[in-house]
């Protein structure tokens, strides 16, 4: 059993084959999947992703401004999200937020205000965070700290890419860490000791799909069913079997998220 704890599942990319997606996940073990509505937040995008999941028993949804879109915040994106929250079932989650400095979509001080104007609405509201941070490792942790440190609600860092004081830092503030296939590729020994390093209780996966399929799907587009492939790399690094990986992660998530567990 696997929960895809980050997924993009309702946009274009899987027009063609959406159904036939879902089944091989479902094939594939994969119980849970979190899609995350993001885009032009003025183009309907968290109204397609909650409606996709109101439809699918098994998606659960989590919308939220990303930060390469934080220049098209304002006042009524804010009002939108809060209404989109309860309007649909299963919304778990304000996300994915953040800071991204390596593309810098949007202006780096407009990502920084966006960010902790959604933690605020986020805490508000009660609800747990996704946090997407590139290139911006202490912005982004000295503004969590500000902001969300002591509010006593869950956080995912989600598609872990960063350093170990980094990964430090997210223990700290009590946030879950989530790995993507960036974990499987070759290249990624120093992601790999910091995966082997996080306790067993908050560690996570996820695809972030249709990105950064794992090994050994690279070339194709990534969907849920590899998230397999990214738990036996985690199960591979602490001599684990593969299906206790999957269970520990997927309590993990339905614990994070107070969910009862689908056995
Ligand atoms: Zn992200
Ligand atoms: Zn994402």
């Amino acid at each position: 059993m696997f929960v895809d704890s980050h997924a993009h599942i309702d946009g274009p990319e899987f027009d063609g084959d959406r159904a036939e997606m879902l089944l091989r996940a479902r094939d594939a073990g994969v119980t849970a999947i979190l899609n995350v509505g993001t885009g032009d937040p003025h183009s309907g995008v968290f109204a397609r992703a909650v409606e996709f999941g109101a439809h699918h028993d098994d998606v659960y949804t989590a919308i939220g401004v990303h930060p390469h879109d934080a220049r098209f915040y304002d006042y009524s994106v804010d009002e939108q999200i809060r209404k989109l929250f309860l309007s649909g079932p299963r919304l778990l989650a304000w996300g994915e937020i953040g800071l991204d400095f390596h593309y810098d979509n949007s202006p780096r001080e407009v990502q920084v205000s966006v960010f902790r104007k959604q933690l605020h609405s986020a805490r508000e509201l009660g609800l747990p965070v996704i946090i997407h941070t590139r290139e911006a490792e202490r912005e982004t942790v000295e503004i969590l700290r500000d902001e969300w440190l002591d509010s006593n609600l869950p956080g995912i860092m989600h598609c872990f890419s960063g350093s170990a004081w980094l990964a430090e830092q997210c223990l700290d503030l009590g946030f879950s860490i989530s790995f993507s296939g960036i974990v499987t590729f070759k290249k990624a020994d120093d992601l790999r000791s910091i995966a082997l390093n996080v306790p067993l209780d908050r560690l996570l996966v996820e695809t972030d799909c249709p990105y950064l399929t794992p090994v050994p799907h690279r070339g194709k587009r990534n969907e849920p069913a590899y998230v397999v492939e990214v738990a036996a790399c985690l199960a591979g690094l602490r001599g684990m079997p593969l299906d206790e990986m999957g269970s520990l992660t997927s309590s993990n998530f339905f614990r994070i998220f107070n969910l009862e567990t689908h056995a």
